[in-house]
């Protein structure tokens, strides 16, 4: 017989749902590029991995759901929430890989399919990220408009490199996944999981006790961290536009990391060879994966997913 499969979770970049050339795809563009990753994910269920959780970002789709608010807010005054924002893109992103996961499935003959959980993410509202709001958001906007919109919504917008102002959101640590007991279930049935879409919906819990969504966004590599602790899965897979976790990164003396324990990779975060905003909370999560019991993390370029969980690709970091 064979030995059970470990369990996986699989984070995507921005590359796994948007072309890395435009902003703005064609709708039947995000359904054919879901469809390159799901391919990848449906050779692992032929292959007999079973429990499966699949994570994403949402960086271009909040970003374009910002901005239809924004084209229209003289007709609809109504502001809506950046909570609500998270939640609007984890419903539509859940539902193209949905769709797509489930045609490429049924062209294969397998009867496995996908199931997308709406994810609140518990922070606590003292989190020091409050204080320094930091995650850029959005469309840009004149000195005049950003000065308006400060004194109006309360905002804080920055101005980002010469091209504008754009709106900042604190980014705070997420502490707990309010469905956590949702995806054992969804893994029990027989369903791969998808959910944390972008990071998840940030949430505090009142005094009260009632759930109360925040104006903010959570990175979505740190929430895939702890959902994966909080299921107990064996590798942490974090795909994105590279080959890995590199060494000098963009330097002539560049060198990809195939293989490090984990205090190797602290030793060279401590160094700054990883981007803030980008490469280090990948490295960071995956870290943080493996301090909570977590065997194996893996960085790797979304075209090379099986390699990556074989062990040939990617950047592999082990405990130790
Ligand atoms: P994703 O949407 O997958 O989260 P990000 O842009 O946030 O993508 O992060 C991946 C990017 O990190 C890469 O495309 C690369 O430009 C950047 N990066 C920064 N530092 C490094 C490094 N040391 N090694 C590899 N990539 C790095
Ligand atoms: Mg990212």
């Amino acid at each position: 017989m064979n030995s059970p499969r470990p369990s996986l979770l699989i984070a995507f970049g921005g590359n796994a749902l948007n072309p890395e050339d435009r902003a703005h795809p064609e709708q039947k563009e995000e359904f054919t590029i879901a469809r390159r990753s799901m391919e990848k994910v449906a050779d692992l269920v032929e292959r007999g991995y079973d429990k499966i959780i699949l994570t994403h970002g949402n960086g271009p789709q909040v970003g374009r759901i910002f901005l239809q608010q924004e084209l229209t807010r003289g007709e609809f005054p109504r502001q809506v929430t950046l909570d609500v924002c998270v939640a609007d893109s984890q419903g539509r992103i859940g539902y193209i890989l949905q769709n797509v996961f489930d045609s490429v499935l049924s062209e294969r003959g397998l009867p496995r399919r996908a199931f997308s959980i709406i994810t609140q993410v518990i922070v606590d509202p003292e989190d020091p990220a409050f204080g320094q709001p930091s995650k850029p958001i959005g469309v840009f906007y004149s000195e005049e408009d950003a000065k308006h919109l400060t004194q109006n919504r309360g905002w804080t917008l920055k101005q980002d490199a010469g091209r504008g102002f754009r709106r900042v959101v604190p980014s705070p640590r997420p502490l707990l996944i309010v469905e956590k007991q949702i995806f054992h279930a969804i893994l029990d049935l027989g369903f791969i999981a998808i959910g944390a879409g972008g990071g998840g919906i940030p949430v505090r819990r009142t005094p009260a006790g009632r759930l109360e969504g925040l104006e903010a966004v959570i990175d979505k590599d740190s929430t895939s961290a702890l959902l994966a602790s909080e299921t107990g899965i064996d590798i942490f897979i974090i795909l994105t536009a590279v080959k890995g976790a590199f060494l000098n990164y963009r330097s002539p003396q560049q060198r990809l990391i195939q293989r490090a324990t984990s205090a190797e990779m602290q030793a060279w975060l401590d160094e700054g060879h990883f981007l803030e905003g980008s490469m280090k909370p990948k490295v960071e999560a995956a870290l943080s994966f493996l301090k909570n019991r977590g065997s194996r993390a893996v960085i790797a370029h979304l075209d090379d997913l099986t390699d990556a969980v074989d062990g040939k690709a990617g950047t592999q970091i082990y405990p130790g």
